[in-house]
């Protein structure tokens, strides 16, 4: 009998690992477990749901055909509840034990639901992360006039698109000075507000939420530490995520603030590895220890995953934030590093026009990219991630980064 895969959850992660093993490993028995009802479908679309610009079976990843002919065990519907590594088993929910020789942990986030908002529980109060939820939050907005979003982060400023197409009323309640906080400073916000305002969106800002008010029919209303009450029939949570790592008790399995991966994808314990959101690696911009939120990088590193687990030893090359956010508003934009300069010692350069914003970051000496954010003009942002994913030496066009006149002729010489 070939190898026994097992991967837990079927998502960027999973899936990407499990083609890649299927390409490298044609015996190979390969089972991905997902604890979602849906077959594997592309996340960032699921907004598309909610304002109907999409149907589930149009974004789904591939289908199940074709996990089916590549041989690829996809079970829905089914939840890993802990893993026995000395045993090499994971049991499920339904007390279903199965046996593996590799295992890899691709079980993403969950949303962030703060304790110390009261009645987070309350029919109406949603977080958007799975295709259930769109669904469930279309449905509901049928019979809404107004939607009050907490938290300013990207994913909930894509709900809050999603329902203002709807003519949807919505309000955004933001604890921070500044939406998107963390992926640039507020002063480097202002053409993204303004495409905010202009939308049609109202944003609280300064301000956070302290209780779910409701009535007969879930939802009526949001009570804010300001002492003011915006009544609403739904709310969206957008506070942030935890990893999923609630299925791996005991020691033997690093967790820290995620599952600790190695350079080659592996955790602690032979035979098992991590990929996505769910992993902490590194990242190569600032070094430091990070956990992925981002499609393309859960890809990577699930490539990277399938492919060490398949047995072709190979160096993840870290997770590096990128963040294209064309779906928003009309004002796309790239955040990419360190763009957080505020009081740090980093040499910045900013250049902004009634239209577009720059700001290039270098380390204090000056010799490397360490940061970019572009607003309103994302061209060239991939030439940039480049530069500082590589860490290139910069001597021979630093001026170029600067004025945004790099091309690729400058990597060759
Ligand atoms: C609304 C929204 C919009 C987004 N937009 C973008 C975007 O524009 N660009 C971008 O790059 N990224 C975007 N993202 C982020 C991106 O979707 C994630 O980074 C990516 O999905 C992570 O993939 P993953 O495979 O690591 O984990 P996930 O996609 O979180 O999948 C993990 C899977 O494992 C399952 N699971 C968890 N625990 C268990 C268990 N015990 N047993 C079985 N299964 C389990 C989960 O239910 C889930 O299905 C968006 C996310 C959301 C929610």
């Amino acid at each position: 009998m070939g190898t026994q895969y097992v991967i837990v959850g079927g998502s960027a992660a999973g899936m990407a690992a499990a083609h890649t093993i299927r390409k490298k490993d044609s015996k190979g028995l390969i089972t991905v477990l997902s604890n979602e009802k849906s077959a594997p479908y592309f996340r960032p679309m699921i907004p598309y749901i909610i304002n109907g610009k999409k149907e589930v079976s149009q974004i789904r990843l591939s289908g199940n055909g074709i996990f089916t002919s590549k041989d690829i065990d996809v079970r829905t519907n089914v939840q890993v509840k802990s893993v026995d590594t000395a045993n090499k088993t994971v049991k499920t929910a339904s007390d279903e034990t199965l046996p593996y020789d590799k295992i890899l942990f691709a079980t993403g986030s969950r949303p962030y639901m703060p304790e110390t908002i009261t009645g987070l529980e309350a029919p109406g109060v949603f977080s958007l992360k799975t295709v259930d939820d769109a669904v469930a939050m279309a449905e509901r907005s049928r019979n809404t006039d107004h939607v009050v979003m907490l938290g300013g982060g990207i994913l909930n400023l894509k709900a809050a698109f999603a329902l203002l197409e709807k003519k949807i009323k919505v309000t955004l309640v933001v604890y921070s000075p500044e939406v998107l906080s963390q992926l640039m400073d507020p002063e480097d916000a202002f053409l993204v507000r303004k495409a905010l305002d202009n939308a049609g969106l109202t944003i609280m800002t300064g301000c956070s939420a302290t209780d779910v008010v409701t009535d007969v029919n879930g939802v009526c209303a949001v009570t804010l530490n300001n002492g003011k009450e915006l009544p609403c029939q739904m709310i969206c949570v957008g506070k942030g995520v935890i990893p999923n790592t609630d299925f791996i008790q005991g020691g033997d399995i690093k967790i820290d603030k995620g599952i600790f991966a190695d350079k080659y994808t592996a955790c602690s314990v032979k035979d098992t590895f991590t990929a996505g959101d769910v992993a902490v690696t590194y990242d190569p911009g600032s070094g430091g220890k990070t956990v992925t939120a981002l499609w393309t990088n859960a890809v990577e590193m699930g490539i990277c995953a399938g492919l060490n687990m398949a047995g072709i030893k190979t160096q993840y090359t870290g997770t590096f934030g990128i963040m294209n956010a064309t779906q928003v508003a009309d004002e796309p934009f790239v955040s990419m590093g360190v763009v957080h300069t505020k009081d740090k010692d980093v040499e910045t350069y900013i250049e902004t026009s009634g239209k577009t914003y720059r700001k290039i970051v270098f380390n204090k000496e000056g010799t490397r990219l360490i940061g970019a954010l572009f607003i309103g003009d994302i061209t060239k942002a991939g030439m940039y991630r480049y530069v500082i994913r590589e860490k290139k030496p910069i001597d021979k066009f630093k001026s170029h980064l600067i004025n945004h006149t790099l091309h690729y002729g400058h990597f060759m010489r």
